[in-house]
């Protein structure tokens, strides 16, 4: 029997983006297999197992079913990590809750089938808003190198830390010049840098996909708004997208 840590891979309401990230791990899947045992990953492979060193979370739960899937999955897991903004924080399924009767959403996007009952859902919450989470992985998607960082920091038994300072860090080392100045508002003075930023270093705002940082700098935020005639309306609207709240640091 093998020694190595038992680790699962579980979604929930999502596009799979995040676990098709790690399905594409390529060369270094061999690395991760060797150090791990993968007993369940419905997307690479079949089979199950009782119990989990580690499970990973992909998803938002957007239904009651769901509830007792995920305490089930916890109560069987040693370590569970949310990872992916779906996980994280509801991500871009917590846009629905914009609305105040999923009734309307529900025929919006379903039309005349909108009562069929597997289409049944309620507001969207993340994974620890139904249990207790041990650690996050942000992004939409997730960042490869980053998780493969942090499962090695797991196995070592260390704690990981994600970054905590802003996408402008990262963006102004890459000398890009500033999407502000080109009419375009940009969260990367807010946002949880990580990804290198990659979305202003190719001419595309950054929307926070991995959450803020911890403590914001909502002064420098004013300052940029003001100096460039937007509103903090404009910001609340984009920083909506992917579900995440400043006010709890995801
Ligand atoms: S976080 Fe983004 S990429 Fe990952 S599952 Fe959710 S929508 Fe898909
Ligand atoms: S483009 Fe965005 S991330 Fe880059 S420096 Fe400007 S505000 Fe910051
Ligand atoms: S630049 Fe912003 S939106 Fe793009 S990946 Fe990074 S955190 Fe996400």
């Amino acid at each position: 029997m093998s020694s190595k840590p038992k680790v699962a891979f579980f979604d929930f309401a999502c596009c799979e983006g995040c676990q098709l990230q790690i399905a594409n791990l390529e060369e270094n899947v061999v690395g991760l297999a060797a150090l791990v045992d993968v007993v369940e990953f419905r997307e690479v492979l079949t089979g199950t197992a009782p119990e989990y060193d580690i499970a990973f979370i992909e998803g938002s739960i957007t239904r009651k079913a769901d509830e007792e899937r995920l305490k089930d999955i916890r109560n069987r897991s040693k370590l569970l990590v949310a990872y992916g903004q779906c996980a994280v924080s509801g991500g871009v399924n917590r846009l629905k809750n914009n609305w105040n009767n999923m009734e309307d959403v529900k025929k919006e996007v379903y039309g005349a089938d909108y009562q069929m009952p597997h289409l049944d859902t309620y507001p969207t919450k993340g994974i620890d808003e139904v249990v207790k989470v041990d650690l996050y992985i942000p992004g939409c998607p997730i960042n490869r190198d980053e998780f493969l960082t942090i499962v090695k920091e797991l196995l070592l038994g260390k704690v990981p830390k994600l970054p905590n300072y802003p996408v402008c860090v990262q963006c102004k080392l890459k000398e890009n010049e500033c999407l502000f100045d080109s009419g375009i508002v940009c969260l990367g003075p807010l946002a949880r840098a990580g990804c290198g930023a990659i979305c202003p270093s190719n001419g595309v705002a950054c929307d926070a996909c991995r959450g803020t940082v911890d403590n914001p700098n909502k002064n420098a935020m004013h300052e940029i708004l003001q100096k460039y005639n937007y509103t903090v309306e404009e910001i609340k609207r984009k920083i909506n997208i992917f579900g995440v709240n400043p006010e709890v640091k995801k």
